[in-house]
């Protein structure tokens, strides 16, 4: 899923995001299409989107972010991505990707997270 971001033409600072389409932008409520006009600006993956971000998105699908530009700062950094912020740690080896095996005299690869240390909370 991709979202977009728009940027209305009467407040540069004023920008909205929501999913990526047509059907998405028609669907919004008329006070948030009037804040406009909206000129399209980036876009991106939903998943790739800071937490409160994706969860106010998905709650209301959209979100009115007031910034100017080169402060919208709407993904989590690169290195940050996967671990923390769209998994949780794997419940059979505490995140280490390790099990123990014989009554701790061995570990092998954790079968539930492939030895990653995280599941996908979502799949
Ligand atoms: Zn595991």
């Amino acid at each position: 899923m991709r979202y977009k971001v728009w940027r209305s033409n009467k407040d540069k600072s004023l920008h909205l995001l929501c999913r990526e389409g047509a059907e998405a932008f028609e669907a919004l409520p008329s006070v948030v299409r009037n804040m406009g006009p909206w000129t399209g600006s980036r876009d991106g993956v939903v998943d790739r989107l800071r937490l409160p971000y994706r969860a106010i998105l998905g709650e209301q699908a959209f979100v009115v972010i007031y910034a100017h530009v080169s402060k919208l700062d709407l993904e989590t950094p690169a290195g940050m991505r996967g671990i923390v912020a769209e998994n949780a740690q794997c419940p059979q080896c505490q995140g280490a990707g390790r099990v123990a095996m014989y009554h701790g005299l061995r570990d092998k690869e954790c079968p539930r997270c492939s030895g990653r240390g995280w599941i996908r909370s979502k799949p």
